[in-house]
């Protein structure tokens, strides 16, 4: 075995193709080592719409990045026929060792893949020497291809949330299966709202589901969202997910603090202070001396605050009887503790909406789903966010949200 024979095991060349010539470019940096493929003269090649062996009917240069030969650069070129084929005419031929369109060879493809599972796009691109431009459109493929081979024939209930691409706009919403632990996402889409559920469910039908065999979903309280879930998944069963009752609490206590800080002088850390939790111990000493400030002093933020805390104690309900009773005691004191003037209104409004959704939030407390399931997305779509990082659009956060979190087994045999 020479050397030009060890090279062309590696590169996993077989008939009519080999390995006619190497040479080291040293004029470059870093080095290239280019390996030159040819076929036997005469030689046929399947169709690639066939596979019939058609004869060659010409023939052009290409040229594949492939995985670096130690320090080296490693490049192989070969001239590619195309194949006159009698039923499907001239057509590019395939090449076994890459994909067809694809500037790398299919092993090179796969090192890409594996980093960049466990590392951002933009230090797996590095390490590898290409732009992330280029490893994007890798990625994307790979996720492409494993997403059409995505079953949700067996899908029976979803949760779904928005979050934003860049802190505040560029939105992408997300759908989870709820009855996956692991890797949960089913379909990610840009925008928000009842556009989004539309499409989820033809993505669904395009995938073996059946909008009818959802019975359950998890969401938040907007009018959008549930009124498109009426519409489009009727046998669901709508559970607001608790994570959002605390969301739209933390939400009212902030606006009621910062209209009060209009009119009265207010303790400094206090906004850290309202919007962490009291039981923790993760009040740093200043916000819990804000704190005590804020409790003993005749603020209205600490009223819509004490509203807030209390739904920990709706949250610890243990039976469905219990949380029904605790939920009205809850609506009950808050209202009466709202009263007090037009500072309030964003509490007050908060538990209109709680009011108006009661029995969809109570449904958390006999739902088989967890309801903390898309609170710990909200770690993963941070994490998807720094992947992403660098060339990020709305379409590489969602191929990343994919990549990290969507059951798409074997990406590299997806081919
Ligand atoms: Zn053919």
């Amino acid at each position: 075995m020479d050397a030009k024979d060890v090279l062309a095991l590696g590169l996993g060349i077989a008939p009519p193709w080999r390995l006619v010539n190497q040479r080291l470019d040293t004029s470059r940096q870093p080095h290239v080592l280019e390996i030159m493929l040819e076929t036997d003269r005469g030689a046929e090649f399947p169709c690639p719409e066939c596979g019939d062996l058609c004869k060659a009917h010409d023939f052009k240069e290409f040229s594949w990045r492939h995985l670096n030969f130690f320090q080296h650069h490693c490049l192989i070129r070969a001239r590619v026929p195309r194949t006159d084929c009698p039923e499907h005419g001239v057509m590019r031929a395939d090449v076994p060792w890459a994909r067809a369109g694809s500037g790398f060879t299919v092993l090179f493809e796969q090192a890409a893949m594996t980093l960049v599972r466990e590392m951002p796009v933009l230090a797996a691109a590095r390490i590898i020497g290409i732009t992330d431009k280029r490893l994007w459109r890798i990625v994307d493929h790979y996720v492409d291809k494993a997403l059409m081979g995505l079953d949700l024939s067996g899908l029976k209930a979803i949760a779904f949330d928005e979050t934003a691409s860049k802190r505040g706009h560029n939105y992408v919403t997300v759908f989870l299966d709820a009855d996956r632990k692991t890797e949960p996402v089913v379909f990610a889409t840009p925008g928000k709202g009842k556009q989004t559920v539309n499409e989820f469910k033809t993505f669904l039908k395009a995938h073996g589901g059946d909008a009818g065999g959802i019975k359950e979903a998890v969401c938040d309280m907007s009018p959008a969202f549930l009124a498109a879930l009426g519409k489009e998944f009727p046998n669901a069963a709508v559970t607001v997910d608790w994570f959002h009752v605390v969301q739209l609490f933390t939400r009212a206590v902030d606006e009621v603090r910062k209209a009060e800080r209009k009119l009265v002088q207010m303790p400094s850390a206090i906004r850290w202070a309202v919007l962490k939790s009291s039981d923790g111990g993760r009040l740093t000493s200043s916000q819990a001396a804000a704190l005590a400030e804020l409790e003993a002093g005749d603020f209205l933020t600490a009223v819509a605050w004490r509203i807030k805390e209390k739904l920990r104690w709706v949250r610890r309900a243990g039976t469905p009887h219990a949380a029904r009773w605790r939920l009205s005691n809850f609506l009950r004191y808050a209202q009466s503790q709202v009263r007090g003037g037009p500072l309030l209104e964003a509490v007050r409004k908060a538990l209109e909406t709680v009011e108006k959704h009661r029995e969809r939030i109570l449904e958390r407390w006999t739902s088989t789903h967890s309801n903390a399931r898309m609170e710990a997305m909200n770690g993963l779509f941070q994490a998807a966010r720094a992947r992403a990082r660098g060339y990020r659009n709305t379409a590489t956060f969602i191929a990343m949200i994919y990549l990290i979190a969507a059951p798409l087994g074997d990406l590299l045999n997806s081919t």
